[in-house]
């Protein structure tokens, strides 16, 4: 059995949400982060939530993580051939990150800079890479974690739903314990919110997905910021 929570917001800045978060019968849930100009972020991660839906409701049973990877593959399909038929949504992308339960086993997909977390005996740990730049440079040890925390070029991607004909989608499956807590999330927490905080709130508050939003907009609120928090009971 799981609790779920859910919550997203525009933040302080934006004029726009271009997140989008959906949760889809049986335990499966996915944030994305689009990008793109005029209103293609909003585009992008909402046809990818939307595709991702219609092929998992489309494939039976059983699911593992090479179903998730086909999911977003077909959800690359879909917006790349939309943004190439249409000037207007030229170049949009969006993130994805996929986690689905099923009994004491997860599995996830993911593409960009949204993350999924596990809290495990209090201890948070990061489960998915960034698909970034200064990612890419802090694993070859060219820059540290604070550095890439600050860098300028921190918002580029090098993998993006819908951005290429092709998109390189990391996956993996993992043994889930009693009491894990799950966090997927857009960057709009991470750039705003530190672990320990993120930690405090996923062990202490009544719903953890409304207090992260709070602590996101509490910090600036700069970017639009979408949660969704799992707790395993
Ligand atoms: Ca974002």
């Amino acid at each position: 059995m799981s609790k779920v929570f859910q919550a997203t917001h525009v933040g302080k800045v934006r004029r726009n949400n271009e997140d989008s978060l959906i949760v889809i019968e049986p335990e499966t849930f996915v944030v994305a982060d689009g990008m793109g100009g005029a209103s293609a972020g909003e585009v992008a991660s909402s046809m990818l939530v939307e595709a991702v839906k219609n092929f998992l409701t489309t494939t039976p049973a059983p699911w593992n993580e090479v179903t998730l990877v086909k999911a977003v593959a077909r959800a690359n399909h879909e917006i790349w051939n939309l943004s190439r038929q249409n000037e207007d949504y030229r170049g949009m992308g969006t993130t994805a990150t996929i986690l689905y339960l099923d009994g004491d086993k997860a599995y996830f997909a993911h593409v960009g800079d949204s993350r999924l977390y596990r809290l495990r005996d209090g201890v948070l740990k990061q489960i998915t890479e960034d698909h970034s730049y200064v990612e890419s440079l802090v694993r070859r040890g060219e820059l540290t974690e604070e550095e890439a925390r600050v860098h300028p070029m921190k918002n580029v991607l090098t993998q993006a739903v819908g951005a290429m004909p092709e998109v390189q989608i990391d996956a993996a499956n993992f043994t889930v314990r009693l009491n894990d807590v799950f966090l997927l999330c857009t960057d709009g927490l991470t750039n705003m919110v530190d672990d320990a905080t993120i930690a405090r709130i996923l062990q202490t508050a009544r719903n953890p997905a409304d207090e992260l939003i709070n602590a996101a907009l509490d910090a600036g609120g700069k970017d639009n910021v979408s949660v969704i928090v799992v707790g395993i009971d």
